[in-house]
C-alpha cells in the first residue's frame, strides 16, 4: 500500500472543513474563540488516509496532539502498517 503523499490543504478547503464543522473542535468542542483550530487527517496520511474532505476534520491543537500521541494499536494492526 503506498502513502497519500502530504500535499498542502487549500485554505479553501480548511475554510470549507471548519464551516462545515461550524468552527468547533470535533473532539472536545471548543470554538476558535477559545483555541486554535487545526485541520486533522481522520485515517493518517501514514494509514493510507486522502486528502480527501470526507477524510478531514475540524480538531484543536490539543486534541490534534493528542490523537497523534496515542493512535490505537488495534488500528495500526487492521491497517497492517
Ligand atoms: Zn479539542
Amino acid at each position: 500500500m503506498n502513502k497519500t503523499p502530504r500535499i498542502r490543504i487549500p485554505s479553501e478547503v480548511r475554510t470549507y472543513v471548519f464551516q462545515r464543522d461550524k468552527y468547533q473542535c470535533q473532539s472536545c468542542g471548543k470554538t476558535t474563540l477559545e483555541t486554535d483550530l487545526t485541520i486533522d487527517h481522520i485515517i493518517p496520511l501514514s494509514l493510507s488516509g486522502r486528502n480527501d474532505l470526507s477524510n478531514l476534520q475540524t480538531l484543536c491543537a490539543s486534541c490534534n496532539q493528542q490523537k497523534t500521541n496515542h493512535i490505537d494499536p488495534r488500528f495500526r494492526c487492521h491497517f497492517d502498517v
